[in-house]
């Protein structure tokens, strides 16, 4: 069984629902109160994760980047600004790239990311010109497809698990560039459902949940994504819809940890490369 955790590090402002409410810069980010009780964690229980991190995020806190370097975490990008795909185009797409390698080749030099994952879910066949411009730069894998569609993003009938995918997405490709991860899914006869972690791993029973996980991890190797906003019982609360306050915050804070933890139990988690291309690295013991 192969299992893989990933981590979205940004501030609670980047999340979809949040970011056109909240002018950047104005308040706290969070993102330290939020990540160091994290890394303390996995480093407790000798888990490696990847972290996909926004640019902005490694400009403001270079420290965390380096400490999350230092242990033995991989580094993927989650975009510099973290505006979905369908707000951008193939040229001010490989700008926000540029950005953030700049960024990170500034904080953390040698570090080369090699994997990639669309703010919200945002790759679809309309946006696909995104692989081309992630093969050109060097990444060997992506990780935005969602193997459903829900109202917000999502392609249904994708892959549940790895894949090289043609431009539309759902089928495969063994010549492409870029290998795919979507998020895990458990097919059960006509159904799809996310057990693969945010707000689906907030909100859903939890023995739905490992039972989920576990009978996609008989089909192939499962990942799981959170984000460290989903953890800080310090997240603000911002005035949202009843409906968008459910999404965005039911069950943030200590419940989210409970589950993390729960899956840490169930789970021997390792970086996603690793899975993907059988490499360890080991965690170093000083600057890196
Ligand atoms: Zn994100």
């Amino acid at each position: 069984m192969q299992a893989a955790l990933s981590i979205d590090l940004e501030s609670y402002w980047h999340a979809e629902l949040l970011r056109a409410r909240i002018h950047r810069g104005q308040a706290d980010d969070r993102v330290e109160a939020a990540t160091w009780p994290l890394l303390d964690l996995l480093a407790r229980r000798g888990v490696r994760a990847t972290f996909f991190v926004v640019g902005e995020v490694i400009a403001a806190h270079p420290d965390l980047i380096r400490a999350i370097a230092a242990a033995g975490h991989e580094l993927g990008c989650h975009t510099y600004t973290h505006r979905p795909l369908w707000e951008l185009d193939e040229a001010s797409f490989e700008e926000e790239i540029l950005r953030f390698q700049r960024v990170l080749a500034d904080v953390a030099p040698g570090v080369q990311p090699r994997g990639f994952r669309a703010p919200t879910f945002s790759l679809s066949p309309d946006t696909a010109w995104a692989l081309d411009v992630l093969a050109r730069h060097g990444y060997a894998y992506d990780s935005s497809v969602f193997p459903m569609k829900t109202p917000l993003y999502g392609i249904s009938g994708a892959p549940p698990a790895p894949y090289r995918p043609a431009p539309d997405l759902v089928n495969t490709a063994p010549d492409a560039p870029l290998m795919e991860w979507p998020m895990t899914a458990w097919r059960v006869g006509p159904l799809t459902i996310p057990v693969c972690g945010g707000f689906y791993l907030r909100v859903l029973p939890m023995p739905l949940i490992l039972h989920g996980l576990k009978a996609a991890a008989a089909r192939g190797p499962i990942v799981v994504y959170l984000h460290p906003w989903e953890l800080d019982p310090g997240t603000p609360r911002v005035p949202l819809s009843m409906q968008d306050r459910f999404i965005t915050y039911h069950n943030t804070g200590r419940a989210m940890q409970k589950r993390l933890t729960t899956l840490l139990d169930a789970f021997d988690f390792r970086p996603m490369s690793d899975v993907l291309f059988g490499e360890t690295r080991h965690p170093s013991s000083g600057q890196n």
